[in-house]
């Protein structure tokens, strides 16, 4: 059998934070007709032969959802699918959208790994980015999650946000360090288009940190979460040994994927594809024939190749040469030989036998690494 990540996407939020630009809306008003189309996509599955390895529920804040909403989901999910029994089942929430009585029911439906996202540890900022939640709400959904058992929990934070000092974030690293989740995701804020912040920014009203202040609080998350003992595996991601997102890796080691739900993307048999993102238009395409695939593209072998490498070099212990080799039938140096010196002279990447890795360097400059091996 034939294992995978699967994603399920629910795309509605209480309120459309002011940096976000995921695909996900405030139309709870569809919430109804998108978990009946949703649960048609995903019965669809039926005898497709795949065994689920990780289950990832993402958003958007797939908490919105009440109880009912969850179990009829989750049910849809265990009659239509094999989920194995090992598989890491996550969930992500919001503060301010999860209850005693959901954490209990999502455990009992099998969830056992949290993604909180915080962001910040101010709530001026929090205020700033549109969050709906306060750092209060925040600490006692953290707390009532440990209570009724959850071992495994990540919090999301972001840094280089507007009127964010260095000290504000070095407050949210002992803060969160004082919780000790297992796992801590940490990405610096990128303003993109289509977002409050972005057209803020355009009228000069988006004060952000400099890019001096916002590289120090990168380097100061590293130096605090490691010296905490969490293990730095990806360029973003910090985690208690042994509570690396499974999921994730999927994505990073280049396996296969499956994505459902509005604008979710797949990965299979070297194929990309993924469904319409528009509310509407993935119910009506779904009620119809039960497919709200907008797009199909064949991955051709040298942008897997490409694709391979720089997934891979987000990973701190780097990537597999033997697995590269496994899975194109040639040598990455064969491949890229000459990349691979110039980089290395430029103290960007370094190897040995097996791996292939950024440097510490490497890690400022990885959008440039990774431009190297584009086809
Ligand atoms: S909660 Fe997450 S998905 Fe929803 S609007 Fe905010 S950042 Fe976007």
């Amino acid at each position: 059998m034939k294992t995978i990540g699967l994603y399920i996407h629910i795309p509605f939020c209480l309120k459309k934070c002011n940096y976000c630009d995921f695909n996900s809306f405030e139309a709870v008003e569809f919430i109804y007709d998108y978990l009946l189309a949703l649960k048609k996509e995903i019965s669809s599955l039926k005898g497709c032969g795949y065994t689920v390895k990780t289950l990832y529920i993402g958003g958007g804040t797939p908490t919105i959802l009440n109880c009912d909403q969850l179990v009829s989901l989750f049910k849809t999910l265990y009659e239509s699918i094999d989920i194995a029994h090992y598989a890491e089942i996550t969930i992500e929430a919001n503060p301010g959208t999860l209850t005693r009585d959901k954490l209990i029911l999502l455990k009992a439906m099998g969830v056992n790994r949290l993604s909180i996202g915080l962001q910040a540890y101010q709530n001026r900022l929090l205020k700033i980015m549109g969050r709906i939640h306060t750092v209060e709400d925040f600490e006692k959904n953290f707390d009532t999650a440990r209570s009724v058992g959850y071992d495994n929990i990540n919090v999301d934070l972001i840094f280089g946000l507007p009127y964010q000092k260095v000290e504000d974030f070095k407050h949210t690293i002992r803060r969160i360090l004082s919780l000790s989740p297992e796992h801590i995701s940490c990405y610096a804020l990128s303003v993109e288009e289509g977002t409050e912040f972005y057209r803020w920014q355009e009228k000069g009203e988006l004060p952000l940190p400099s890019e001096e202040d916002e590289r120090a609080m990168y380097y100061e998350a590293i130096d605090a979460f490691t010296r905490q003992g969490y293990n730095h595996y990806e360029i973003s991601n910090f985690a208690v040994y042994g509570r690396e997102s499974k999921h994730n890796m999927v994505y990073w080691t280049y396996k296969d994927y499956l994505g459902i739900g509005a604008g979710a993307h797949s990965f299979l048999n070297n194929e990309r594809f993924y469904n319409h993102s528009s509310i509407p238009v993935y119910i009506k395409s779904i009620t119809k024939s039960a497919n709200a695939v907008a797009h199909i593209e064949p991955i051709s072998a040298e942008e897997q190749q490409a694709e391979y490498c720089f997934l891979g070099l987000r990973l701190l212990e780097g990537l597999d040469k033997k697995h590269f080799y496994q899975r194109f039938g040639r040598e990455i140096t064969q491949v890229y030989g000459k990349a691979i010196v110039k980089l290395k002279e430029q103290g960007l990447l370094e190897e040995n036998r097996q791996k292939l890795r950024l440097t510490a360097q490497g890690l400022d400059f990885a959008n440039a690494v990774f431009a190297e091996f584009l086809p």
